[in-house]
């Protein structure tokens, strides 16, 4: 047997835990502002991870955008794409709950967030390669086309694949720690066993038809009950991106989902300890929503 066809039988027939990844994540972002000067701090993360050959993928194509990418574009032979959610400490939606324009501390966890997520995908990549295994590692943003708004790779949508959580009225992912924080993503040929996605709904509308309170919160009448105008959203979020220049590239906005019932949980979960009957006779209905 030449030894290529060795090497390449041994990473197969060795299986990464997910443990490892998850704690490595986990204790790197606890450990990673003691060396920095950060505004920004996060709660612990939540980290999910999806087979490559998931037939979810190829439906990104539709529900996404043609040009949406699949794991095997990045990764030949890849086998896993871990997704992980990273969020934000419960003071900085409270600073951008008011106020019409991002408050900076949102402007400063977007920023200083997206760096943590190049420097995550980093740390997955270097363990993963003293294993003897390939990653591909994701932008945290901007890979979307500026004029269509549409994504090459949507992290939402990846981390729904990866069993994270379900979509909410706002387009947005809702994860058992809410919504507000960011993603990241990284395409392997290691093999980790799949997260298992939940039956449960995560969003009080979709759940209940109540709440629909990011909808009376969008500044930009962007968001409606069922409909999502992404460029009159993305207007705002260059609004922000002008007003904050001097930070760097910040186009945020995320007034729909500061201090909203799933900013932090899923509130779902929180009514069914009130409503246990009628919940246990709810059904999930979500895997579509507003692509970037
Ligand atoms: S604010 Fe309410 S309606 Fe909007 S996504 Fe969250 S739970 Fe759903
Ligand atoms: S992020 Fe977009 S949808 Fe949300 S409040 Fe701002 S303009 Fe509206």
């Amino acid at each position: 047997m030449d030894t290529q066809k060795a090497i390449h039988i041994y990473q197969y027939s060795e299986r990464i835990k997910s443990e490892l990844i998850s704690n490595e994540i986990v204790h790197f972002v606890k450990d990673y502002g003691a060396s920095r000067q950060l505004n920004t701090k996060w709660d612990k993360p939540l980290i999910g991870f999806a087979d490559a050959g998931d037939s979810l993928f190829p439906k990104l194509k539709e529900l996404v955008g043609p040009t949406h990418a699949m794991p095997q574009d990045l990764l030949p032979d890849a086998q896993t794409v871990i997704a992980y959610f990273l969020p934000f400490e419960k003071k900085i939606p409270k600073t951008n709950r008011r106020n019409p324009y991002a408050s900076k501390e949102w402007v400063f966890a977007y920023i200083e967030t997206n760096q943590l997520i190049i420097d995550i995908n980093n740390r997955i990549s270097e363990t993963l390669s003293k294993k003897g295994f390939n990653t591909f590692l994701l932008p945290p943003t901007h890979n979307f086309d500026t004029n269509t708004l549409i994504s090459d790779w949507s992290h939402k949508h990846i981390a729904y694949i990866a069993g994270l959580g379900k979509f909410g009225t706002h387009h947005l992912l809702i994860t058992d720690k809410g919504c507000c924080g960011r993603l990241g993503s990284v395409v392997t040929n290691a093999q980790i066993d799949a997260t298992k996605r939940t039956k449960k709904e995560y969003c009080l509308s979709k759940f209940k038809d109540i709440c629909k309170v990011c909808v009376k919160k969008c500044v930009n009448e962007a968001l409606k009950v069922d409909t999502f105008d992404r460029q009159k959203c993305y207007k705002m979020l260059l609004e922000n991106a002008e007003i904050f220049k001097k930070e760097g590239l910040a186009d945020v906005c995320g007034k729909c989902i500061s201090i909203v019932p799933c900013s932090y949980q899923n509130p779902v979960e929180k009514l069914s300890k009130i409503e246990p009957r009628e919940f246990r006779t709810r059904r999930s209905k979500s895997f579509q929503t507003r692509n970037a």
